[in-house]
């Protein structure tokens, strides 16, 4: 009995441990620690190009045209690293 409350102190810790990192993250940000995709996207309605930087969750049609909006935008396959030609595929 003694031992399994011992086992419990540990995970109560150890949870306590994860809610502080959880506090860390939301004070950082959470959109800072995820992984981004940095790509060229092409609006099609107004036709201007430029790089994206956004979280790798983010949906294409989440990416706002700065003439257009929402809706337009598409990635262009554009390489932007040599180094990654490799790597990716
Ligand atoms: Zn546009």
């Amino acid at each position: 009995m003694q031992v399994v409350e011992g086992k419990r102190w540990k995970m109560d810790d150890k949870e306590k441990q994860f809610s502080q990192m959880m506090a860390s993250i939301a004070e950082i940000g959470i959109e800072q620690i995820l992984p981004h995709e940095v790509c060229e996207v092409i609006c099609v309605k107004c036709g201007k190009r430029w790089i994206s930087v956004h979280p790798e969750r983010t949906l294409l049609k989440e990416l706002e045209c700065p003439n257009c909006g929402q809706g337009y935008v598409i990635k262009t396959g554009q390489l932007l690293f040599e180094d990654e030609v490799e790597d990716d595929c």
